[in-house]
């Protein structure tokens, strides 16, 4: 990856209740670890707000939006497409290539919830697994995103935050800070 391209999730389908949190860590998995942006079936706005809420409140530039129109743009997306799924190919035998195809490029990284349609596993350039045992779409999410980022994403600073978390040996601390627009 390079400045200039960007990586988007997508959280693909949302049952509303049952998937209400699991869909949030989505949106707040792809913040914390380097992605750009991340967007939600139209009936997840609740995370969307969520995120929203926390990207004010603790810094950085990222978008969530809801969207009736995934799959139209997944189908458009003129770049890489990543599907994590534990069918797909072993992620530690595709993140070489993944990597060196995304330097100049946009990557499109999509997680399920409910059955994702064979649509979406044909339009991927990659369905990648993060081992070949059922988790979880935000595991497979964290785990790719720092094989992406080889960790660099952990050390990132977060432009216009109200509030700093001051790392701690024991205990919380949170500071107002200044920096916030
Ligand atoms: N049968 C599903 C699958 O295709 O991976 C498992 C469903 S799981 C409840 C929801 C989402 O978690 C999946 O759509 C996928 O994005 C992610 N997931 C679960 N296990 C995974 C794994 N081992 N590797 C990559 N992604 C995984």
């Amino acid at each position: 990856m390079n400045d200039e391209s960007s990586v988007t999730v997508i959280r693909y389908g949302h049952r509303p209740g049952r998937d209400d949190r699991m869909t949030t860590h989505v949106g707040l998995t792809a913040r914390a670890l380097g992605a750009d942006r991340v967007f939600f079936p139209s009936n997840a706005t609740q995370a969307q707000e969520t995120v929203e809420d926390i990207t004010t409140r603790f810094g950085g530039v990222f978008q969530a939006r809801c969207t009736d129109e995934l799959d139209a743009y997944i189908r458009d997306f003129d770049d890489m497409v990543v599907h994590l799924t534990m069918y797909g190919e072993p992620i530690q035998a595709e993140i070489a290539a993944i990597k060196s195809n995304a330097t100049d490029t946009n990557l499109l990284v999509i997680v399920g919830g409910e059955k994702v349609p064979f649509s979406v596993y044909e339009q991927a350039d990659w369905n990648v697994a993060v081992t070949n045992q059922p988790h979880s779409e935000v595991a497979s999410l964290a785990v790719f995103l720092d094989r992406l980022f080889e960790g660099t994403e952990l050390s990132r600073s977060w432009p216009n935050a109200e509030r700093k978390v001051i790392p701690q040996a024991t205990g919380k601390r949170v500071i107002d800070t200044d920096d916030s627009v």
